[in-house]
């Protein structure tokens, strides 16, 4: 492989992926149909499940992150039934608009840019209205808020018929996440983000109380179809042909992330988040994220500097790292440090000092 133009990836996502990881995929090809394949599959559900924390199954689908939330959408709401979206950046407002765009009645609740949602937010409304289910973006990429999964999935849990659907497409495997334990039903991720892979597989931890809900929901589509999904996976098969190569990757990968471990993975990212939060503010810059909320894998520096953010980016590339240059309509007012994956406190150090050197600081 050629290494001259290598940037090495500071955005959120695609991260970095390690070399041992993509010549993973270079294994030769085997068909789907074969034993080769079924033991690849059960090994991967095996690992998927310890990364997950989940004691149900893992939906392998061969899509990025997306896909699955429109899968999530269309299994676990019902006809006449509404959906619940809890939306305060781009990611949570992109899957409400994905479950409207789905035929589905949707209910927001908005808090600004920057800000969690609290459990008192979720217990007020699901006082109000009955829900099929209630949807929340674990960590919202686009503004370094890591939202608290756990106190608001013992809100929902209180509702017998409301399904607690998670995207934790940027938190998985960087930020602490248990599946069962914080009673989530759909926990959805793709490769491209914390889990370190490249992109192309996504990855959906799914419990029993979704599968007798798809059953009663008519219209569930076809690719995303979490009956036929799971059907074909107690076989260690899919419906259709998987990215088997990324599948290559993703069973080394989890070896490694298994072998470092999920508490130890989740350290280091909280470390990483110090640094970082360390760094804006004794550099001048504030935090876009609320506190008590910033994410573990991504930082938000709020631009209090007001610095030429294309001008850093340019500059940091010539140090070999892509950046960020902020997202959506705070893009300029802000930049994110992502530090995800299998990202190293001592790489992302050389991070801060290629912006020191930057700003000019010493
Ligand atoms: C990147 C991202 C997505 C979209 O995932 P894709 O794999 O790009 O489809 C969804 N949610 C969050 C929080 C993300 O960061």
């Amino acid at each position: 492989m050629s290494s001259d133009n290598h940037k090495r990836l500071v955005i959120p996502g695609p991260v970095e992926v390690r070399r041992e990881i993509l010549e993973a995929q270079t294994a030769w090809m085997i068909g789907h149909r074969s034993t080769a394949f079924a033991e690849l599959f059960a090994r991967l559900q095996g690992k998927l499940k310890q990364a997950f924390l989940t004691q149900y199954r893992v939906i392998v689908s061969g899509s990025s992150g997306t896909g699955l939330w429109e899968g999530a959408s269309r299994n676990c709401i019902r006809d006449g039934r509404r959906v619940l979206h809890l939306v305060g950046g781009a990611f949570s407002e992109r899957w409400a608009d994905v479950s409207r765009l789905n035929g589905k009645d949707v209910d927001v609740i908005e808090v600004e840019w920057g800000m969690a949602h609290t459990p008192e937010m979720v217990a007020d409304a699901l006082k109000k209205q009955r829900y099929d289910a209630v949807c929340l973006v674990h960590n919202e990429t686009s503004t370094g808020v890591t939202n608290p999964v756990q106190a608001i999935g013992e809100v929902v849990r209180q509702y017998e018929e409301t399904l607690f659907l998670v995207d934790t497409v940027s938190g998985f495997l960087g930020a602490e996440f248990r599946t069962d334990e914080w009673g989530v039903d759909v926990a959805l991720t793709s490769s491209q983000k914390a889990f370190a892979l490249p992109p192309g597989i996504a990855f959906a931890a799914v419990s029993d109380r979704v599968l007798a809900r798809a059953k009663e929901v008519k219209n569930r589509g076809y690719y995303f179809d979490f009956i036929e999904l799971d059907a074909m996976l107690q076989k260690n098969n899919t419906p259709s042909t998987p990215p088997i190569a990324l599948m290559f990757a993703a069973d080394r990968q989890l070896d490694d992330i298994l072998a470092e471990g999920l508490e130890r993975r989740w350290a280091r990212h909280l470390q990483m988040r110090e640094m970082s939060i360390h760094w804006a503010e004794s550099r001048g810059m504030g935090l876009f994220a609320q506190a008590g909320y910033r994410s573990p894998t991504v930082t938000t520096v709020a631009n209090g500097r007001g610095i030429d953010v294309d001008q850093m980016a340019k500059f940091m590339s010539g140090k070999g790292f892509s950046m960020d240059k902020g997202y959506g309509k705070i893009k300029g007012k802000t930049f994110r440090i992502a530090h995800m994956g299998d990202m190293q406190p001592a790489t992302l150090e050389e991070v801060l000092s290629g912006l020191d050197e930057f700003l000019g600081v010493n």
